[in-house]
């Protein structure tokens, strides 16, 4: 699962290959689940209109999109002969969303590289290259809004203070609020075990018992893994690829996370790994309390 560095790292990299590209066409699979949206309303919002920005939302990737006049009008007037009437040129905001799921990818392809199994989009662009969705297990989703917007808080632009009123009183151990989506979003497994640790409190510790002191403890912990993560291109340990199809991804150095029974890095006491709502939580029983 691409945690929220990974999404940002994809997002840069695809900001960087296709901002100001414009989508000529899209080719959209047979299969159902990747798309949210209709397949129509995909490809209306989609063909013709020019990329201005790409940017992670949460883990999602948002591609922001505006209407190509030129493109449009081009179009208008071909159909216009015929029809003898001219389309509205819509310039309502329009976003083009991606969520990655499991094993979801974007690639951006010459023409003649070859089709991958599991492809379910393509968007054909005017530099003559393509940005191909790619995803064999298929728990990715594409759709497309005005107006998106995601539930919950960036953990990075979180100050203390609403910070602590997020966590404070609730009775759940801290780990599993921190991976509701609702409070913060975009903070998964590896990186709240990892924060945890840093900030020396144990995941089992129902959030209303933590202290002041250790959520002015826990916020920067948060905050300094995720950004080692990006700085690094993410931490990924499956085989996700960048948006130049290469792999992009280093390992942070995990001090805790899938580190059971390995000496912790700090006082060599073996790491325990329980399970806190399904998910496997990893922790060093002396560092933290
Ligand atoms: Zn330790």
């Amino acid at each position: 699962m691409p945690e929220l560095p990974e999404v940002e790292t994809i997002a840069r990299g695809l900001a960087k290959r296709v901002t100001g590209d414009v989508v000529e066409s899209v080719w959209l699979g047979q299969k159902k689940e990747p798309l949210k949206s209709p397949a129509p309303e995909i490809a209306a919002a989609l063909e013709h209109s020019r990329i201005t920005a790409v940017r992670r939302m949460g883990k999602h990737i948002v591609f922001d999109l505006e209407r190509n006049r030129t493109t449009q009008a081009a179009a208008s007037r071909s159909r216009g002969r015929a029809g003898g009437r001219v389309r509205r040129i819509d310039s309502a905001p329009v976003q083009w969303i991606v969520h990655l799921g499991m094993t979801g990818r974007l690639q951006v392809s010459e023409p003649k590289a070859e089709v991958e199994k599991h492809t379910h989009a393509i968007l054909h662009l005017a530099s003559g290259r393509e940005l191909r969705f790619v995803d064999p297990r298929r728990f990715g989703r594409l759709s497309v809004a005005a107006g998106f917007a995601t539930s919950g808080i960036e953990p990075l632009e979180i100050d203390l203070e609403r910070f602590v009123d997020l966590f404070r009183g609730r009775k759940t151990p801290i780990k599993s609020a921190l991976l509701n989506q609702k409070l913060l979003r975009g903070v998964g497994n590896i990186y709240a075990d990892e924060s945890l640790f840093r900030a020396g409190i144990r995941p089992r510790r129902r959030a209303s018992t933590i202290t002041w002191e250790q959520f002015a403890r826990l916020l920067p912990a948060i905050q300094e893994v995720l950004r080692e993560a990006i700085a690094l291109g993410g931490s990924s340990i499956s085989d996700y690829v960048d948006a130049d199809g290469e792999e992009g991804f280093f390992q942070l150095q995990h001090r805790v996370y899938g580190r059971e029974g390995e000496p912790c890095r700090v006082c060599k006491t073996p790491i325990k790994r329980v399970v806190i709502a399904g998910r496997s939580s990893h922790y060093c029983p002396r560092c933290q309390k």
